[in-house]
């Protein structure tokens, strides 16, 4: 199940493309014919054959690429496409992929320079494509999305299915954005699976320590003194298993956020959250049936609560899968346009009335008779923008990020200059898990804190691992080369050839491509890993007796099991920029506020780019719960907006 969306790709890939282009007037000597370059991991091998006078077929059949990267996966299916189908090696990269896509390119140049082939003919397919006009081309509809996230999916079915006409504005070559890399954790309360789930003193201690903190305004009294009638039920009345409740999501998400984010928008989501996950079920969203109850409702790393439900299919690419699906089987009401991106909102009489964008040969001037939804993502790639935000951390200009390449945060700029004020800008997320080479979370060995011990790189340990992001991040900035080991046992991966991180990889794979080690005992992982073997062993054990005292010197109170059973597992880990939690100012309708405190009549904005929920720190889970829900109230109001 794990892997279906990319076994299509791969499938792509082993098979190779298989020409059907019409041949030009290139000369090769017929053959088979295999080249070289370096990739973003190591090498890359690609097979050309050719027959006399054309390429019939480009295959990679070896690399240590990302492929669980949606855009890596993409780049191998469509770099090899594209050189078949032009017969030229002048391709354009894949956006998002382009070290890989040049990758593939260079190992066919060196391929096809054996094949006797004129190479400055191959180039020159290139001028005859170029030259093609663009052409001028207005479109009217009832509402524009921009963004084809999950903010942007679910603002488009939900117009649609509030009477819109929708056109989805997507720059990406694929739908899925941020969305599509998330760590398979939604944010909603669910007491079908909460109630199986078992109920500890650690989980008491949280509730008691937000219950009885020092209120900070009425909306936190309010939800403690319900919180704490709420509890008592759940003992009184000796319900089963763990409890939560909305109230106790908005409580947690309130102060989690360090108190500045806005009640209003914490309400919203916490409530409507629930009904939410409903809507998408009937839409078409899948949802782990796993028998393993800690599988289906987790805590996610800095989530501080086992509340995320877990999609079926890898990531995000559940939520990604059930928009476009949607609008598949919705295309005369829906159209998503990829490779088409928005650069400019239209105004006209003080209201936001289109959006000119740039597509494959195309300059698009569409009018929205509704509205025009900004669902563009954040800026965590942008590092112009995160620079001049930064507040709270170190330099970020030369971080990594785990964003896409297009989260650099085009809709901000646009609402900006259409008046839009901003909020929260100064509120910038880092996660300590980041692969050190990449910054991405592939290759984390756990996304459940409860299960994992972490080390700096004299192998001590430094943080509570159920803390909060921030708080993770800020210790993590204090130890060595800010770096830090993520250590696990055989129970996470039992099976290592064939379990599975949440994000698509085997420990042996991981292994393999270098980004994981394995070792028989501590003290030989540790040699691997570089640390003083004492050390490492001191840690595990003080761990383990973590486990069995329930709270140790960190105030970690959340364990899964002890660390003992061999064979041992680590990576290394980096800070890394997650998430923008600052962006457009808008109301609970979702409406763009301008910085005169007045609605933008006509602009509309849900998901990462608006600002106000998450405050100074967004708890893990609770982005895909703001987009979904707040997207889907974006779609709603714009094609209300008559
Ligand atoms: P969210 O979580 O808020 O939905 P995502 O990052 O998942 O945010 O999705 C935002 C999407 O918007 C991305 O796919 C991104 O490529 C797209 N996008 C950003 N800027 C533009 C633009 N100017 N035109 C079209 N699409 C854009």
């Amino acid at each position: 199940m794990k892997r279906i969306f990319f076994c299509f790709l791969v499938a792509a890939l082993v098979s190779g493309i298989i020409a059907c282009a019409t041949p030009g007037r290139l000369s090769f000597i017929p053959g088979t014919y295999r080249g070289t370059a370096l990739g973003y991991g190591a090498g890359l091998t690609v097979e050309v054959s050719v027959d006399s006078g054309r390429i019939l077929e480009v295959r990679v059949v070896e690399h240590t690429e990302t492929i669980d990267l949606p855009l890596v996966a993409l780049a191998f299916e469509r770099i090899p496409q594209a050189i078949v189908s032009g017969q030229t090696l002048a391709v354009d990269r894949v956006a998002g992929a382009t070290f890989t896509s040049f990758a593939i390119t260079q190992a066919a140049t060196d391929a096809l320079m054996q094949s006797g082939v004129n190479m400055t003919a191959l180039q020159q397919q290139r001028r005859a494509r170029g030259a093609a006009r663009r052409a001028n081309v207005n479109i009217t509809t009832d509402v524009v999305v921009i963004g084809a996230g999950g903010a942007g999916l679910s603002a488009a079915m939900s117009a649609r299915q509030n009477g819109a006409r929708v056109i989805v504005l997507e720059k990406m070559p694929m739908a899925g954005g941020n969305t599509v890399l998330v760590g398979e954790s939604f944010n909603s309360v669910n007491p079908e699976l909460q109630s199986q789930h078992p109920m500890n003193p650690a989980h008491h201690a949280a509730i008691q320590a937000l219950i009885n903190a020092p209120p900070y305004s009425a909306f936190e009294t309010e939800l403690q003194e319900t919180v704490r009638g709420q509890l008592a039920d759940h003992v009184a009345q000796n319900r089963p298993g763990l409890f939560d409740s909305v109230e106790w999501h908005m409580l947690q998400t309130y102060v989690g956020g360090d108190r500045v984010g806005k009640p209003e928008f914490i309400r919203i989501m916490a409530e409507e959250v629930v009904n939410t996950r409903h809507w998408m079920t009937e839409n078409g969203m899948q949802w782990s049936t796993d028998p393993n109850i800690h599988i289906r409702i987790f805590t996610v790393a800095g989530g501080l609560w086992p509340r995320a439900n877990r999609p079926a299919m890898p990531l995000g690419t559940g939520f990604i899968d059930m928009g476009v699906r949607y609008i598949q089987r919705h295309s005369d009401q829906i159209t998503l346009k990829l490779d088409t991106r928005a650069t400019e909102l239209i105004v006209q009489g003080g209201r936001v009335t289109g959006v000119r964008a740039t597509g494959p040969n195309t300059n698009y001037t569409i009018t929205a008779t509704r509205g025009v939804i900004l669902a563009t993502g954040g800026f965590g790639a942008n590092r112009e923008m995160r620079e001049r935000y930064n507040k709270h951390w170190p330099s970020l200009l030369h971080a990594h990020t785990t964003n896409h390449p297009g989260a650099v945060g085009d809709g901000i700029v646009m609402a900006e200059r259409v008046g839009a004020n901003l909020i929260d800008m100064e509120w910038i997320q880092l996660l300590h898990a980041g692969d050190p080479r990449t910054g991405t979370l592939t290759g984390v060995l756990s996304a459940d804190p409860a299960e994992h011990l972490m080390v700096n790189n004299n192998g001590y340990r430094f943080v509570d691992e159920n803390a909060r992001r921030d708080d993770m991040v800020s210790a993590l900035l204090q130890q060595p080369d800010s770096m830090m080991w993520m250590v696990v046992d055989s129970r996470v991966f039992p099976d290592p050839h064939n379990t599975r991180t949440v994000f698509g990889a085997t420990v042996m794979e991981l292994i393999e491509a270098d980004r994981a080690y394995s070792a028989a005992t501590i003290e030989e992982l540790a040699v691997m890993m570089g640390v003083p073997p004492e050390n490492l062993r001191r840690s595990v054990d003080e761990f383990n007796a973590g486990v069995a005292a329930g709270v140790d010197r960190f105030g970690r109170r959340a364990w899964r099991d002890r660390i003992d059973q061999p064979p041992f597992y680590a990576s290394l880990r980096v800070p890394t920029i997650h998430h923008t939690m600052g962006g457009v100012q808008i109301d609970t309708q979702t409406r763009v506020i301008n910085t005169q405190g007045q609605v933008i009549p006509g602009l509309f904005a849900a998901g990462e780019v608006a600002g106000g929920l998450h405050g100074a720190n967004r708890l893990g889970g609770n982005a895909l719960a703001d987009i979904h829900v707040f997207g889907r109230i974006a779609g709603a109001s714009a094609a209300g907006n008559r």
